[in-house]
């Protein structure tokens, strides 16, 4: 689907939001009641941008193919902030504009408001609730939370929608017309399918052709092992390298989460390989939980972040670390017939991982290393500069570069890259954050 059907659709659905508002509303910006067209105003966009971010994170595929799905959670991450905005406009400008004229204080105004029905009280709740999740998507950014809880506190916004519809349809100024009605409960409804459809009829409908469970386990390194997933009619199964898959080892103790990793092997057809670096608690416990056999729940192929590697003709592959996962997919389906190089860059060599196989489909002389942590250490963090690009890369304008590691690690990539004169949109990246 192409960007402009997806902002179309975005557009229009805004028009019609303002549309229905001013039918009911308009009237009120010239009799002076200016606060509550407003709050009635914020009400809907609130509404509006809610669904958006359901819709967004809901892992709607064609809307992953345009955007990817790291810019749809960049989305879902920056309209959050006009969420909250919009949750404590609505009934702030609300509750002041009903209570005006009294001589009470604005709190108590608001306040005495926001307790005032049955309808009014649950989207009160629904609006705590929501207000609880803001507050605690922006602990979890600062690195305050942990993942698992924040997404604890995040299933309760499914709640919160619920009881706060009520209030929407039975009291909403604006939403009393039957066209209004009508349209509302479509956009909630059309959101909903769209949301379940992709988010849980999707990966279940998968996992009943393709029953994946676990072949195998090998450790890479001491802290790195790769888990290699098969299936029945695996040859149905098919994928761009660079794309990662979201995984649920249903398995006591770690059934309840599911994580996204970049699948390391590079057919794009068939049997997938994962391999993951023990960086917190469940990476660090997932390889004593699972064994040869366990079943698992996948949900993906999600991601673009290989999409054009099959039209390039040279390309420059830099990763950090376990970034190398979707390159060394990405080498094992191009590597033998583009010229093709890698830079790597590892705390020691211990810790290297794909040397070998890569060095095994492209020269050996194409594939290079960068020790970040010299041995003997000694506090000295070495990493690849402007001159390990150049000497390695001298041709590095005309290349392509795929570029996957941690978020800093990649800015500082970009920035080098960038000023080495490679255009933006030479530039592709997968950033192992969602
Ligand atoms: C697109 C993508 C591809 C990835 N590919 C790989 C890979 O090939 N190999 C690999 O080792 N790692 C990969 N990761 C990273 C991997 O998902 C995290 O390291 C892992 O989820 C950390 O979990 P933890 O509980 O062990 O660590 P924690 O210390 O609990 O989490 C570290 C960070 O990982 C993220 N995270 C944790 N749980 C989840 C979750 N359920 N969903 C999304 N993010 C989460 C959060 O940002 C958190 O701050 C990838 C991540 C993304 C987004």
């Amino acid at each position: 689907m192409k960007k402009e059907y997806a902002v179309s659709i975005l557009v229009i659905t805004l028009l019609m939001v303002f549309y229905v508002w001013y039918v009911s509303s308009g009237e009120l910006l010239y009799s002076g009641d200016l606060l509550l067209a407003l709050g009635r105003l914020a009400g809907l966009l609130l509404a509006v941008s809610i669904l958006f971010q359901f819709v967004v994170i809901g892992r709607v595929g064609w809307l992953e193919k345009t955007f990817g799905l790291d810019a749809l959670s960049r989305a879902h991450h920056w309209v959050g902030f006009s969420t909250v905005f919009f949750l404590i406009a609505h009934p702030l400008l609300i509750g002041l504009a009903y209570t005006r004229g009294s001589s009470d204080s604005i709190f108590h105004k608001t306040f005495s408001f926001l307790f005032s029905g049955d309808e009014i009280i649950q989207a009160t709740i629904g609006a705590i609730l929501f207000l609880m999740i803001g507050v605690s998507s922006v602990y979890v950014l600062l690195k305050k939370l942990r993942y698992e809880y924040w997404y604890g506190i995040h299933l309760i916004t499914y709640i919160a929608i619920i009881i706060s519809f009520g209030h929407q349809t039975e009291l909403g100024g604006d939403l009393q017309t039957t066209f209004a009605h009508i349209f509302w409960t479509a956009l909630y409804a059309i959101s909903a399918l769209v949301y379940i459809w992709f988010r849980f009829v999707q990966p279940i409908k998968k996992y009943a052709v393709h029953r994946f469970f676990v072949d195998k386990i090998i450790f890479e390194t001491e802290n790195v092992y790769s888990i290699f997933i098969t299936g029945t009619h695996m040859e149905r199964f098919s994928y761009i390298p660079g794309q990662f898959v979201i995984a649920r080892f249903l398995e006591r103790g770690v059934w309840y989460e599911a994580h996204p990793f970049s699948i390391s092997s590079g057919s794009g057809k068939g049997d997938i390989r994962l391999t993951i670096k023990e960086s917190g608690d469940y990476t660090k416990k997932l390889s004593h939980h699972i064994h040869s056999g366990t079943k698992v729940f996948i949900d993906g192929p999600h991601g673009i972040f290989g999409n054009e590697i099959k039209k390039e003709e040279k390309i420059l592959c830099i990763a950090g670390g376990i970034g190398i996962t979707p390159i060394r997919s990405m080498v094992e389906l191009v590597g033998d017939h583009k010229d093709i190089k890698v830079l790597a860059s590892f705390r020691t060599h211990h810790d290297v991982i794909f040397e070998r196989e890569i060095s095994e489909i492209i020269k050996p002389e194409n594939v290079h290393i960068v020790y970040t942590h010299e041995s003997p250490y000694e506090g000295h963090v070495k990493t690849i500069t402007h001159s390990t690009i150049l000497d390695y890369c001298p041709d590095i304008r005309e290349r392509s570069v795929y570029l996957c590691g941690p978020v800093s690690f990649m800015n500082t990539m970009r920035a080098i890259l960038k000023t080495q004169g490679v255009s933006e949109e030479k530039i592709h990246y997968e950033q192992f954050s969602l």
